[in-house]
């Protein structure tokens, strides 16, 4: 990509995008040791907004816990970071990537000898899956790598070594001419995509994995969540079993960068009508409503820069 003439702020300095460099022996590019964030903003009528910003810091700051990171500035300095990213680079729709790292440092396994680094950066980003997918639906696999065990890697904490398994499960999707993978829980339960959370919508009921499957725990299925519940539809979180993805009469995938996805297959197997249901249809736009400011902002979700 070209961005050559956008500004990375990295530990409270903003810095020219290709001067936004780490040493090659830092702890991160040994070990994964990152944890990190994606989010997005909109641009709408009465300007730009950042989509969720405080549920989004607060899920970085507590995926440094998880791992012992000491993190140099408030939640309040991180947020504030975030919006003058987007502000010096004037973007306005745009995916925002704050990731805090241990540096260089010692390299034994000990990241207690790093220091911790914090770079943020904004760049354009379209549909994840595709502007086609959002409106027909992605065809997806579900994968032959599971998510960790709930006692080997958390996976409520959004690190950048969980995104090892994310890659095995996705290279695989994409050598079988699939969109995306849909990964199972260590169980045989469903989880989720590589970068999404799932639902199904079975006789207009919506139901998505629990948190014990192995799932992030994302900021996007928690608002289709809250607003599939104030258009009227009742919401299950339970265990899912394969098969269900089947039978559903729609399947879609929630997340920042993904959005609201509709699944049109599953193992080539075509899900209810083959393209974007009703309820993936509905969700989809009131969620664009909102963001795009054609709606009500009713539950505080916009943060305008
Ligand atoms: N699961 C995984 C593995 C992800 O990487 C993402 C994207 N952050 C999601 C789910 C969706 O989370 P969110 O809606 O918070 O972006």
């Amino acid at each position: 990509w070209d961005d050559s003439a956008s500004k990375i702020w990295m530990d409270g300095e903003l810095v020219n995008w290709e001067d936004a460099k780490i040493h090659s022996l830092s702890h991160v590019v040994h070990y994964g040791t990152s944890v990190f964030e994606g989010i997005r903003a909109y641009h709408n009528d009465n300007g730009t907004c950042v989509f969720r910003l405080e549920e989004h810091v607060q899920r970085l700051f507590d995926s440094a816990k998880m791992y012992k990171i000491d993190m140099p500035y408030t939640q309040e300095e991180i947020s504030e970071a975030i919006l003058e990213t987007v502000r010096v680079n004037e973007l306005d729709s745009c995916y925002i990537r704050p990731v805090v790292f241990r540096g260089y440092g010692e390299l034994g396994v000990s990241p207690f000898g790093c220091p911790v680094n914090t770079v943020i950066a904004a760049w354009d980003w379209g549909a994840y899956l595709g502007e086609e997918g959002m409106e027909k639906g992605v065809n997806v696999g579900v994968s032959s790598w599971r998510k960790p065990a709930p006692d080997t890697l958390p996976t409520m904490a959004k690190c950048g070594a969980n995104y090892m398994n994310s890659q095995l499960a996705k290279m695989e999707a994409i050598e079988h001419g699939y969109d995306e993978a849909i990964m199972l829980d260590y169980l045989g339960y469903v989880a989720e995509g590589s970068g999404e959370n799932i639902f199904i919508v079975e006789d207009g009921v919506l139901r998505t994995p629990v948190l014990s499957s192995s799932i992030l725990r994302g900021i996007t299925r928690d608002s289709i969540i809250t607003l599939a519940k104030d258009l009227g539809y009742e919401v299950v979180e339970e265990s899912l079993t394969r098969e269900r993805l089947y039978f559903a009469d729609e399947v879609f995938f929630t997340g920042t960068a993904a959005e609201v996805t509709p699944i049109r297959s599953v193992d080539g197997k075509v899900i209810g009508a083959g393209k974007r249901g009703p309820v993936a249809e509905e969700l989809q736009k009131t969620f664009f409503d909102i963001a795009e400011a054609r709606k009500e902002d009713k539950f505080n979700w916009l943060t305008y820069i």
